[in-house]
């Protein structure tokens, strides 16, 4: 039986950057009375509040929920509050490298960018995001920049390259995250398992970007079961289907 679902939350809970709408608030809610919910997301812990914990109203069912920011490389599991177990941080040698190699693998990739709202780079602690039109750009005009992630692939394989020793993955609707090697959504999944003793093949992992060079594809090397949805109408669907096959086999029990 299935005792934890795993979710990506930008493209799959909601909307890049957006606030969980009033629907999904209450799917998670009836989801986290019949089993655990992990979201892990390229976003940061403020990120969390304003998306997601700032819309779910009953902190009884917060213990059942554990946060994974920035792909994995944090982790905060609630009791009596938000408590952080771990931060997977880097080093100021690795930070200057990381951004410098990321100045220099987009004006290599040869991508030009016409209007850029706000900072293209963000220093998250444990992870560096390119959001390649800016941390404040619009939802619309991010939409339709790279649907098909030509162009972020075009500045990752660059990346790989010049970061070796590094996780480079696209994730968001425009973004590019980097943490420390062997640091992303897997590393996460395994945290998960040890933290909660859940076994792996009692989770399911439901996201958007599982494809290869994903930022949710290293949770498939783990051997979850993943959930590939479109967007975040898709997994409303597959949440209903969860809730009722595991409120028939609790009734069961
Ligand atoms: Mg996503």
């Amino acid at each position: 039986m299935k005792k934890l679902i795993v979710f990506d939350l930008d493209g799959t809970l909601a909307e890049s950057k957006a606030a969980l709408d009033d629907e999904m608030v209450t799917m998670l809610t009836n989801l986290l009375s019949v089993a655990k919910v992990a979201i892990i997301s390229g976003g940061d812990w403020p990120q969390f509040e304003e998306q997601v914990l700032g819309r779910l109203p009953e902190k009884k069912r917060l213990k059942n929920l554990s946060i994974l920011p920035t792909c994995g490389t944090k982790y905060y599991q609630y009791n009596k509050g938000w408590k952080q177990l771990y931060a997977e941080n880097f080093t100021d040698e690795e930070r200057v490298k990381i951004t410098h190699d990321l100045h220099e693998g987009v004006e290599l990739s040869g991508i030009k960018f016409s209007k850029i709202w706000g900072e293209q780079i963000e220093d998250r602690g444990s992870q560096i995001t390119f959001s390649a039109l800016g941390q404040k750009a619009p939802l619309a005009a991010k939409k339709k920049w790279d649907p098909e992630f030509t162009k972020r692939k075009k500045i990752k394989i660059k990346l790989d390259k010049s970061l070796r020793g590094f996780s480079v993955n696209m994730g968001g609707a425009t973004s590019i995250d980097i943490t420390k090697s062997g640091v992303d959504k897997a590393y996460g999944i395994q945290k998960l398992q040890q933290t909660l003793r859940i076994k792996i093949a009692e989770m399911i992992f439901i996201g958007d970007a599982l494809f290869e060079g994903g930022n949710d594809h290293p949770a498939l090397t783990t051997g979850v079961e993943c959930i590939q949805i479109r967007d975040p109408e898709e997994t409303k669907s597959v949440i209903k289907g969860i809730i009722a096959c595991l409120s028939v086999k609790k009734k069961a029990k």
